[in-house]
């Protein structure tokens, strides 16, 4: 029998959803699980009823937002909130920490801190194979889990040459693995978009980073996506 699912989206660049359509074959295979009941972006026919499973990509900007990301709880069984900006908050959260007087607006906030969030897939944009395994997971009744080495050891493992060693920030030893370390492979440094891995020994990347690019680049570098230590245990919180 056929799972319902909605997909919403709060503030955001809607780029992880595209990042769903674009492997749209895929995308259809899921059709065969689950009856899309509500996708903007995807369809003309939504509906406002009860779900089986909730899809949230974005970040909760303001009463209006909040609202309805609680509204969404309500009816639904469960709850995935996907990308960097709905896990950690995104290129907008970068507002929260200006000095107040700025911005006439409250701080954006992760999903995670406003309702019950089973699962969280991280990433921007997310990896739709990942989405899609933390979907059949759901559906066939199983736990799903997210990888939780570095992005170093993905990294390691494509041979690449490190880019620490000549003097490029990078924060792949305190980021969970799962991209197949995408940015390294193209010779960028990872900017930690899926949040930290378990455990990450952050004072110890802080004294290699810092003599290369300095305390305050080091601080802005681990806020670029949001509060890239938010910790993945979502169930534990609300
Ligand atoms: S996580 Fe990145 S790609 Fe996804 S909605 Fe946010 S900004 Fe866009
Ligand atoms: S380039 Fe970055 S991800 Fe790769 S090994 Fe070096 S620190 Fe780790
Ligand atoms: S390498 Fe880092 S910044 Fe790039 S996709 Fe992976 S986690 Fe995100």
């Amino acid at each position: 029998m056929k799972k319902s699912l909605a997909i919403f989206s709060l503030t955001s660049c809607e780029g992880c959803q595209f990042e769903m359509l674009n492997h749209y074959e895929t995308f259809n295979g899921l059709l065969k699980y689950f009856e899309i009941k509500n996708f903007r972006l995807g369809q003309e026919n939504n509906f406002d009823e009860n779900f089986d499973i909730a899809i949230i990509e974005g970040s909760a900007d303001g009463e209006e937002q909040i609202k309805f990301l609680k509204k969404i709880r309500k009816q639904s069984k469960v709850i995935v909130a996907i990308g960097a900006c709905a896990h950690l908050g995104g290129i907008q959260s970068e507002r929260n920490s200006l000095p107040q007087g700025i911005f006439h607006k409250k701080p954006t906030k992760i999903v995670p801190a406003v309702i019950k969030t089973e699962y969280i897939i991280p990433g921007c944009p997310i990896n739709h194979a990942e989405l899609y395994h933390c979907l059949l997971d759901i559906y066939w009744g199983k736990q799903f889990f997210l990888p939780d080495l570095a992005v170093c050891f993905e990294c390691r493992v494509n041979e690449n040459e490190c880019l620490i060693k000549s003097g490029k920030p990078c924060l792949g030893p305190i980021t969970r693995s799962g991209c197949n370390s995408v940015c390294v492979n193209a010779g960028e440094a990872c900017l930690g978009c899926r949040g930290a891995k378990p455990e990450p020994n952050i004072e110890k990347l802080k004294k290699i980073l810092e003599p290369m690019i300095g305390e305050k680049e080091t601080e802005n570098i681990m806020t670029i996506y949001g509060d890239l230590t938010n910790e993945i245990d979502p169930s534990a919180k609300k």
